[in-house]
């Protein structure tokens, strides 16, 4: 069995975002030289996620206001998490979205269903912050 692992880093200018990270791991797979196996691909801070949905804004802007809803950020002093920190939201967030996700490499692409794309999301953003990808297979 052959094995690869990758870290790629994301910076974003804002405190959230979501970032279509499918070429970064179709990249990953390549380098890799394995054609059938399995790739994990996971945050590796937790105040962001990595999952799978559709490449579409307005689905997007929609993640963002439910999230709001069910975590909103402000006011900072709801949470005791927020002592020293101002991140209790982004934690939760987290949370809901996931940490990762594991797609089957098959024929050296990735075995997606119509629309699969990975997403980095990003809940407490403006520094460096690294996602791994480990893949495994022959
Ligand atoms: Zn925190």
């Amino acid at each position: 069995m052959k094995h690869y692992r990758k870290e790629i880093i994301i910076n974003t200018p804002t405190r959230r975002a979501f970032i279509n990270i499918t070429p970064a791991v179709e990249e990953a797979v390549t380098e890799s030289g394995i054609t059938e196996g399995l790739v994990l691909v996971n945050s590796m801070h937790i105040t962001a996620s990595v999952f799978i949905n559709d490449d579409e804004r307005g689905l997007h802007h929609d993640f963002e206001q439910w999230l709001e809803k069910l975590a909103p950020e402000k006011p900072h002093s709801q949470y005791r998490h927020n002592g020293a920190e101002d991140n209790a939201d982004a934690h939760l967030k987290r949370q809901i979205m996931g940490r990762e996700v594991v797609v089957a490499i098959t024929d050296g692409r990735l075995d997606f269903g119509p629309w699969e794309q990975i997403f980095y999301g990003e809940f407490d953003g403006k520094r460096p912050k690294r996602v791994l990808i480990k893949i495994i297979g022959e």
